[in-house]
């Protein structure tokens, strides 16, 4: 799949903006800070909103206490004898420290009760949409890159955190002072104070939202080249031996600074964009409380407010301004922050491609015999793999599939893991349909020793244990030796707790093959599918673990893929695949008897086998020659 190609699948989880879609995603959000069945975590909620409002209603009369000692120090309040006039200002100016302690302390109070209710819903979340992406198909798998779907759930989780901290703690406390301050301007100083102010954060509001949704392609593009670059970047890095083999560094620098150099002017026109905000959010503000603060020059002058009133209409109009001064960012963060849990809601909801059926039932062992019967499969409607594939495999027995590269040998062994589902016909192991049976009780039966191995970047012995986890040591070493890998692994200088690397690159192609056929046989399935497994190895070793092989296979069903004809000579039925056909079928001398396709790779092969066996010989007696003359 070409990288646009899988942009375009990225881009299916693209920003799909609606009133109605936020309100969906908060829904969903909600469900998790409100988990049924936690009463404690209720219980948290309520306190910390509890916590929010008396912060909220201390912090408002907080200006109130401070008018109280302007006026009392200005001698606008009445006070009889010098003690009371100075204990007046003195408690008033305690009053309003400890009040202004209190507002704060019960914001922090409020953070701390509500921390848990936002880290378990954070954690459920992430912990399910990863549950979700191991049940999603491998063809989502495949068509997707997985930096960029790793950024999805990354992003998300700081949207979710976010959200959290500013809708509940920042948006929802603002809109209740701005309606408590408002209603205090009208009763205590008039309409038009209240209306004046009303207007002015109106417009500031308008403004900034204006503003923010201009600006936010300039974020979007800024995302969207973040993604393309750790995606490629990603990418890359994982090809490291290929950028390497190809010399393409400098190929890789350019694509990865392509995307940094727009990301860069993004976030540069972003900047400036952010100052036009900033300048006239200030112009709006300052006009607003220049006004208000004449009127209330005016009032003082003809005698109607005092000077501690005065002051009042300045700390409230101050105070209901600054949270306001981040609303441009936290709008926009908000916003994005919906849209980001949105894409991760998306993957959450999106229905795996292989699904159990309701009434699916265990799949019960009895033969381990398979069953093949007309299969037709594509991986693509336009490309068909697999043409009306019929065998049996009795339980007990080996078959091996045979066939030139790309005849869907491999296919046949993800079908039977099913992988994917077939669009015709049926696969049944012991007369059960493998669509009828849990998936899960089907993989525990299977055990696959794939093409290319992949390991995970731990130690040997975790990555043979992965086979079972409950396995004890003997049983892994057990596992080792029979995959002949034992005295390799006791001669590292770390052992069984040598580091394999990223996907374990740190062991050689056969090495990574004896683990992955040690963790196999580990697992101790009834049906062993062996794609290639030793193709990778030397002839000795090869011949050592097909022997190895072949006890573990004498009491099970397994299909063996091979290109080394020589490795399948003894199995009970050859299939010979061509162009997802069963060309062929029988044992191996039925088929080299036949004289057809089989025993046509047969002679290549020998002549091959023939032509580097003289060679080595060759070599050998160059260099006894050398020995000899020197
Ligand atoms: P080899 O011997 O080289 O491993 P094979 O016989 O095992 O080959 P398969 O892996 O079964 O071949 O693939 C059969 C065909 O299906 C190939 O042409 C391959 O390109 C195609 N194919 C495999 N996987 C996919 C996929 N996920 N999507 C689309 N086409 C695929």
């Amino acid at each position: 799949m070409s990288s646009d190609q899988a942009q375009e699948k990225e881009n299916e989880l693209e920003d799909n903006e609606s009133a109605e879609n936020h309100l969906a995603t908060v829904k969903e959000l909600w469900v998790y800070l409100w988990p049924a069945g936690r009463t404690d975590l209720k219980i948290r909620v309520v306190l910390a909103m509890a916590f929010l409002v008396m912060a909220k209603v201390i912090g408002v009369y907080v200006p109130f206490l401070f008018a109280g000692a302007v006026d009392a120090l200005t001698g606008e309040t009445e006070t009889t004898g010098t003690m009371i006039a100075v204990a007046v200002p003195v408690g008033l100016i305690f009053g309003y420290g400890t009040a202004r302690v209190l507002t704060q302390a019960f914001g922090e109070i409020r953070d701390a009760i509500f921390v848990r209710v936002g880290q378990n819903a954070l954690r459920n979340i992430a912990l399910n949409t990863f549950r979700h992406l191991h049940l999603l198909s491998l063809r989502f798998h495949l068509e997707r890159r997985t930096g960029g779907l790793s950024r999805v759930i990354e992003r998300a989780t700081r949207g979710i955190d976010f959200l959290l901290r500013f809708m509940l703690f920042n948006i929802i406390p603002t809109i209740i002072e701005i309606g408590m301050i408002s209603t205090i301007f009208w009763v205590k100083f008039g309409f038009l104070y209240a209306f004046i102010t009303f207007v002015c954060l109106s417009s500031y509001i308008y403004f900034t939202i204006a503003v923010t949704e201009w600006r936010l392609k300039y974020r979007r593009e800024m995302n969207k080249q973040d993604t393309k670059a750790n995606g490629r970047a990603i990418d890359s890095l994982i090809n490291f031996e290929t950028v390497k083999y190809f010399t393409s560094e400098h190929h890789e620098a350019a694509r990865y600074d392509k995307s940094m150099r727009n990301y860069a002017k993004a976030a540069e026109r972003s900047q400036i964009s952010l100052t036009l905000l900033n300048v006239g959010q200030g112009f709006i503000i300052s006009g607003g409380l220049v006004a208000v603060l004449l009127m209330g020059a005016n009032g003082v002058a003809e005698g109607r407010f005092t000077i501690g009133e005065f002051v009042l209409i300045n700390s409230l109009l101050i105070q209901i301004y600054i949270p306001l001064n981040f609303l441009g960012f936290v709008y926009r963060e908000i916003k994005q922050a919906l849209v980001d849990m949105e894409k991760m809601f998306m993957l959450i909801a999106k229905n795996p491609e292989i699904k159990d059926k309701d009434d699916a039932e265990d799949l019960k062992i009895t033969d381990g015999e398979i069953e093949f019967n007309d299969v037709c499969f594509q991986y693509n409607e336009d490309r068909q793999i697999l043409n009306n594939v019929s065998f049996t495999v009795k339980g007990g027995t080996t078959t091996a599939v045979v066939g030139s590269s790309g005849a869907g040998k491999s296919t046949i062994s993800r079908i039977l893991f099913r992988f994917y589902d077939i669009s015709s016909g049926s696969v049944k192991i012991d007369g059960q349909d493998i669509r009828d049976i849990r998936q899960k009780t089907l993989r525990q039966e299977i055990g696959v020793v794939p093409q290319d191995t992949v390991l995970f970047n731990d130690t040997i012995k975790y990555n043979i244990s992965y086979g079972r986890h409950d396995a004890t040591d003997e049983e892994v070493f057990e596992a080792a030796k029979l995959a002949k890998i034992h005295d390799f692994i006791l001669r590292l200088p770390d052992g069984y707790d040598t580091e394999v690397g990223e996907r374990g690159l740190k062991l050689s192609g056969g090495e990574k093959q004896r683990v992955a056929i040690a963790r196999t046989i580990l697992k101790n399935p009834a049906i062993l599918l062996l794609d290639e497994a030793t193709s990778a190895l030397d002839s000795q070793t090869e011949r050592d673990i097909q022997e190895s092989l072949e006890k573990i296979s004498e009491q099970r069903t397994a299909i063996v893929i091979a290109h080394r004809l020589s490795t399948i000579i003894n199995v009970n039925e050859i299939l010979v695949l061509d162009n997802g056909e069963i060309a062929e079928r029988g044992n191996h001398t039925e088929l080299l008897e036949k004289q057809g396709l089989y025993y046509q790779m047969w002679q290549k092969q020998q002549q091959l086998d023939e032509a580097q066996r003289r060679l080595i010989e060759l070599e050998k007696n160059d260099e006894n020659a050398c020995i000899i003359e020197a």
